[in-house]
């Protein structure tokens, strides 16, 4: 039995026709439909009832509650979820956030072609039918020196319709090190399965040796498969087997010779690692047979999976089946293309993942001191003085799997709250790092921080141009928020 107390609470609820015919909500109507204003204000009601009934204090008089709260989730619901944000974690491609951001020009072919009919599956000169991947291969073969490519909806994408299309029935040998699972729940031995294949694990987790792979091979064996691992990493005694060797060995024994690759890196990086990370045509001339890669990493482009190598593999995965579940619209082609002309045209500091990574440390320095002085006028003139904003040195990181252990020397705005100033309003963003973190996440632009020994970092090297006024904007939101 509900105590009284709960009861009466339960009543003093306002009643659903007394909120409908309120202005707000009849302005609501006019956008989304009575019908659909009266479902949200109904979920609205529901939310706050079980949480009088699990006894969750409720300050605010339950009619202003029950107003704030079906105005929040209407608003919610009419706008977009899916928004942009600001990264100023410093980790250039990161999974969370959608990875590469655009070129420019890639941003304009994608208005172009998505607004319009297109030559998608269409050539004028034969007046009749095209291909789809035809945008593309070319400029794949001439960047990576592969005889043939494929592009896909992902890399896992690619590794599947690689793997179904040339090992369905028969057996890949993969080195137990390799057997990891990357970012959002990619895992070898999954992909291998839904292909058909069968898996066969060799070696060690930290030791893989050529005779490791030679002494599998049956006459099933269709496969010698390397995986990139990414960001796992075992430290110590590690021996994994060189490329080279398993593409000799491959080679000898009439098998393919596959590599993913994760990244795809299609030009040296200038950075002082850059030689831990090889490139596309890096592992194409050493001998693997097939590679894939996704377009959103390294590369830059939009979300896609690569497959480059041999031309006779390439073409049997282009008949297979799967490709018709697996292919990618016109839009991701139209970016792609634009891409991969900026890399052909040898401008890839044009693309924001490589000017990232590629950034000198004294334009970075420069970065954060005009966001340090913006921040700081924001903070005067919103009348706060209970943080302390400086420069400061970051750890930042290529991100996507790539470089995993290495860090890229940057700068940043360092946000730390000063204990012992005036007393602010209670839920207002001063007092801990990770409210000041929640406000400016939740701000209406959000700005997604970092954070270290209790105090926000916004790292400049992720941040893209115009963003230091919007994260102004968004931080004199999380400071001046007080419920
Ligand atoms: C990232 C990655 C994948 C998955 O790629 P998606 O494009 O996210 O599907 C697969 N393999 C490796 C080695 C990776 O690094």
């Amino acid at each position: 039995m509900l105590d009284s107390n709960i009861s009466t609470l339960l009543r003093s609820i306002p009643a659903m026709d007394d909120l409908l015919n309120t202005p707000w909500a009849a302005r609501f109507s006019d956008s989304l439909g009575r019908e659909h204003v009266k479902e949200i204000i109904t979920e609205a009601l529901d939310d706050i009832r079980s949480e009088i009934r699990t006894g969750i204090q409720i300050k605010a008089p339950l009619n202003e509650l029950a107003v704030i709260r079906a105005k929040n989730l209407l608003g919610k619901r009419t706008s977009s979820t899916l928004k942009p944000v600001i990264n100023a974690t410093g980790v250039v491609v990161h999974t969370n956030l959608g990875r590469a951001p655009l070129a420019d020009e890639a941003l304009r072919a994608v208005h172009d072609i998505s607004g319009a009919y297109s030559t998608l599956e269409y050539s004028p000169e034969k007046g009749g039918r095209g291909g789809r991947n035809d945008h593309v291969e070319w400029s794949i073969c001439r960047m990576t020196g592969a005889e043939a490519a494929l592009v896909v909806n992902n890399n896992a994408a690619a590794v599947l319709l690689a793997l179904s299309a040339i090992a369905a029935g028969r057996e890949v040998i993969v080195s137990c090190g390799e057997l990891v699972e990357i970012g959002d729940s990619f895992r070898i031995p999954e992909i291998l399965s839904f292909s058909g294949a069968k898996m066969t694990a060799v070696g060690c987790t930290n030791s893989t040796r050529i005779s490791d792979y030679s002494n599998a091979i049956t006459e099933n064996t269709a496969v010698l498969l390397k995986v990139h691992p990414s960001n796992y990493r075992i430290e110590g005694f590690v021996k994994s087997t060189p490329r080279e060797e398993l593409a000799a060995l491959a080679s000898s024994r009439n098998l393919v010779f596959m590599e993913d690759l994760g990244s795809g890196l299609l030009c040296p990086l200038g950075v002082p690692f850059a030689n831990r990370e090889h490139s596309v045509r890096d592992c194409l001339e050493a001998g693997s047979g097939i590679v894939t890669f996704s377009g959103d990493k390294l590369l830059g482009g939009p979300q896609l999976g690569v497959i480059a190598g041999s031309k006779n593999l390439i073409d049997k995965m282009k008949r297979h089946q799967l490709l018709r579940a697996l292919r990618v619209d016109k839009m991701t082609l139209a970016a792609f293309e634009a891409t991969l002309r900026i890399y052909l045209c040898g401008r890839p500091g044009e693309i924001p993942v490589i000017r990232m990574i590629e950034i000198d440390k004294s334009d970075l320095l420069k970065k954060a001191r005009a966001l340090c002085r913006i921040l700081k006028d924001t903070a005067t003139n919103s009348g706060i003085n209970d943080f302390t904003i400086s420069v400061v040195e970051t750890d930042d990181a290529v991100g996507g799997g790539a470089y995993p252990t290495d860090i890229l020397p940057g700068f940043g705005v360092e946000i730390s709250p000063v204990s012992g100033g005036e007393p602010r309003p209670r839920g207002s963003a001063a007092g801990s790092a990770e409210s000041l973190a929640a406000g400016l996440r939740t701000a209406r632009i959000p700005v997604i921080p970092g954070i270290r020994d209790g105090s926000v970092i916004l790292h400049v090297r992720t941040l893209l141009t115009g963003d230091e006024k919007l994260i102004a904007a968004s931080f004199a939101d999380a400071i001046g928020k007080d419920d």
